[in-house]
This record gives structure tokens, C-alpha cells and sequence, in this order.
């Protein structure tokens, strides 16, 4: 028998913002959630989906139905010469999951070591990390409609993949659960190490996949700030993807303006830069600030609410515009 439990999401954010959830459900099973979505269609509530929350910015209490992943399951589905398939429930730890496919020395998301988060949720903003993207391993992702109960297999091509992005995030936000994501591992990897210093982080001649992911882990903890310890979800915004002639317009003002190259007559500017640019290096409002090592990383440093922080971000997003012509979208999901 299901039970609704009223909580605080504190701790199920990684923003710790304190909201409630009046009708929240631990998913462990398939089973589960097919009953899960039976209740909401008797009680005609809506179902919205949480694994770690890591990517999460609640503004106000939730009142629909909060579905918890934490169904767990790691099953080698089988193996070729090259390959192995690994199916891998949605609610196991992604960082868990990445430390078993690396003693098993299969290859393929060694660089997205230390995301915080579940595996259900990595196909949802396709993670990125290093130089390396989910989808480039993802097999195919198991659902269930929250509508019908029905269920789909999407294959990698029906996952509409692209930067920070899937038909998970746009098309069917919040009206499918992730089941499980099937990956598609190599025995034989061929290491991605051209992104950044990760090159110069490893001494080893002929680095394996263990050796990389010590590496990413190695650079990330020296950078990037700890959730536990100062509260915040990562990048807040993508970097955004604008024409070759902006961007050589803007450099004339701005000589050290960086770019990265991506699809043909377009650049990938680094958002942080232009935040810092903007003045907002090291800010701090109302509770909420840019962090000092990275704008893009927006931190709760003081019990701040969520309205407050989507204000801080939106005030962010218009200084941006009016300074560069550039909109940044927000990556973080907003309740
Ligand atoms: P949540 O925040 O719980 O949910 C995110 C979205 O996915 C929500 O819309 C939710 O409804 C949906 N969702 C979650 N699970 C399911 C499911 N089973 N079925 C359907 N929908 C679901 N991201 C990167 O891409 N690269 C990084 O390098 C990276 N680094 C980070 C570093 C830090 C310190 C932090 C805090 C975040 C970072 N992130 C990064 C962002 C975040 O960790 C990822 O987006 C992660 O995949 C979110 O997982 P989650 O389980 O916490 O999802
Ligand atoms: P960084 O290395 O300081 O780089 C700053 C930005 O420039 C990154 O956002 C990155 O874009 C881009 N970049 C740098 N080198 C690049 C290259 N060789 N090719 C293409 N793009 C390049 O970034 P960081 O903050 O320390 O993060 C390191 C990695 O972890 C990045 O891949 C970043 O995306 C990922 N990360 C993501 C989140 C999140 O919440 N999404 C949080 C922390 C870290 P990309 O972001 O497109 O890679």
C-alpha cells in the first residue's frame, strides 16, 4: 500500500531550500510508480518527478504529487567482443554508478565522474562534462507516461539529445517517469583528455579509465563548490551558442572574450565570463551571490528563498542582454 508522506525538501535539494511537499512518494519499484500514477489520476493531482535535486530551484511549496526516485538496480544486459550493455535503475547515484562501470573498466563516462544526482536524470539534460556528453553512451531510456501508465523504450535517436537538452527536459517535462537508462559501454575506450588542464592532471603513460576519473575528481574538488557545504545546483545557466559575426563584433570591445566552436557559423561563448564581465564577479544579495570561482554557479550563502534567487538570476539574465545582446537560458529546472 502507497503512502503520501508531507516533508521538507531541505535536504532533497541541493540548494537546501526549505519548501514543503504535501504528497511526496519514495519510488522503489516499477510497480510503484504505475500505482503512484493510478492515485494522481483519481485524484487528479499532477505528478512531478525529483531524484537528487541537484538541478532543482524550488520557489514555493509543492502541491502535486513529488515522486522520489529511488528504485535501484545495476544489470549487465550483455556483451560483445567490444561492448558491454548495462541497464542501471533510475534511482541509483550517478557518481555510483560512474565508480562501477570504472572498476569494471568499462568506458564511456569516466570524464562525467562526481556529477551529483541519479541515473534517471542524466538523459533529461543530456550531462556534460570534460569534453564528453550522456547520449554518446545512452542505449536507450525506459518510461512510464504519467498520463496513460503506458510504457515507451526511447532509443538514442527518439531522445531528441542536444546541448544540455532532450525531449525529456522540453516536450515531456513532467509527463514521463524514468524507469532506468540502458548504457552502451565500451571495453576499449578511447579516452577524452583534449578538454582543458585534464591532459596535464595525469601522469600516467598510458592512462586508464580509473585514472582519468581520479583526475576529473581531482580537478573538480579543487574548483568547484560543495554542495553540502555551500548550497547550490551546479551551473545555473548553458552557455549560449551565438553567430560568428556577434561574436566578432563583441570581441572588438571585449579583446579576451572566449569561444568555443560548435555548429557552422556559430560560437560557444563561456557564460561565467560574461556574468563577470557584467560586474557581478563575487557578488552577494539578499543571501544569494556568484561564485567566486566560477559565475555560472549561483550559492545560497544565507537560508535565501527561492524567489530571491530566481530574482538574483533574472537580474543576472537582463544585465547580460542589455550589456552583450545575449540571452542566457537558465539550465536549472525552476518549481
Ligand atoms: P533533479 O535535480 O532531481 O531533477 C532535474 C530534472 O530532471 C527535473 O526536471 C526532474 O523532474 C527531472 N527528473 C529527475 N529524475 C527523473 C526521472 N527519473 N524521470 C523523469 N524526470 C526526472 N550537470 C552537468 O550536466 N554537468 C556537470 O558537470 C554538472 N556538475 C554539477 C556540479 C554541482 C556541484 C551541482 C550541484 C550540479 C551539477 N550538475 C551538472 C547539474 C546536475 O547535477 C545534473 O543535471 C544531474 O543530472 C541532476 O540530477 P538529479 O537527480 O539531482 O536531478
Ligand atoms: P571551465 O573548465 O572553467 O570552462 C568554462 C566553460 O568553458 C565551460 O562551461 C565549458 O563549456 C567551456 N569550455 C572550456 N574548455 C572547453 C573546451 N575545450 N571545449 C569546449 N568548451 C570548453 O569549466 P568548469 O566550471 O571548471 O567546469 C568543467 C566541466 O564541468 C565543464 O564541462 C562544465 O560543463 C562541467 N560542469 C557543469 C556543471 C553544470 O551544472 N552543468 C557544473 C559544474 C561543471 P561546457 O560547459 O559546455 O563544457
Amino acid at each position: 500500500m502507497i503512502q503520501a508522506r508531507s516533508i521538507s525538501l531541505k535536504e532533497y535539494n541541493t540548494f537546501h531550500i526549505d519548501v514543503n511537499a504535501l504528497y511526496s512518494f519514495f519510488c522503489i519499484s516499477e510497480a510503484y510508480a504505475r500505482e503512484v500514477i493510478k492515485l494522481s489520476k483519481s485524484e487528479e493531482k499532477k505528478i512531478v518527478v525529483l531524484g537528487g535535486g541537484s538541478n532543482m530551484l524550488f520557489t514555493r511549496d509543492v502541491e502535486d504529487i513529488l515522486l522520489i526516485m529511488q528504485n535501484k538496480g545495476i544489470d549487465i544486459l550483455n556483451e560483445t567482443a567490444d561492448n558491454v550493455f548495462v541497464k542501471a535503475a533510475a534511482g541509483e547515484i550517478w557518481d555510483d554508478f560512474v565508480a562501477f562501470c570504472v572498476e569494471h573498466h568499462y568506458g564511456g563516462i569516466e570524464n562525467l565522474s562526481l556529477i551529483p544526482g541519479t541515473v534517471g536524470a542524466a538523459p533529461v539534460q543530456n550531462i556534460g562534462a570534460y569534453g564528453v556528453e550522456v547520449k554518446d553512451v545512452i542505449a536507450e531510456v525506459e518510461t512510464l507516461d504519467t498520463e496513460t501508465g503506458e510504457k515507451r523504450i526511447f532509443k538514442q535517436n527518439d531522445c531528441s539529445f542536444g546541448y544540455r537538452d532532450s525531449i525529456f527536459k522540453n516536450k515531456l517535462k513532467n509527463s514521463c517517469v524514468i524507469l532506468s537508462v540502458t548504457f552502451k559501454l565500451s571495453k576499449h575506450p578511447r579516452l577524452e583528455l583534449s578538454y582543458g588542464n585534464l591532459n596535464k592532471e595525469i601522469s600516467q603513460k598510458e592512462p586508464t579509465v580509473a585514472d582519468v576519473r581520479e583526475a576529473v575528481i581531482r580537478i573538480r574538488e579543487s574548483k568547484l563548490p560543495n554542495p553540502e557545504k555551500c548550497p547550490n545546483a551546479g551551473s545555473f545557466f548553458k552557455n549560449p551558442i551565438i553567430s560568428a559575426d556577434l561574436y566578432l563584433r563583441l570581441k572588438e570591445s571585449y579583446p579576451n572574450l572566449v569561444s568555443y566552436p560548435t555548429e557552422k557559423g556559430k560560437v560557444k561563448a563561456a557564460a561565467g565570463q560574461l556574468i563577470d564581465l557584467c560586474g557581478f564577479k563575487e557578488m552577494k544579495e539578499n543571501g544569494v551571490g556568484v561564485h567566486k570561482n566560477q559565475a555560472l554557479v549561483l550559492v545560497n550563502y544565507d537560508n535565501a528563498d527561492g524567489q530571491s534567487i530566481l530574482r538574483f538570476s533574472e537580474k543576472i539574465q537582463a544585465k547580460v542582454f542589455e550589456t552583450f545582446g545575449i540571452h542566457i537560458e537558465r539550465e536549472v529546472n525552476v518549481y
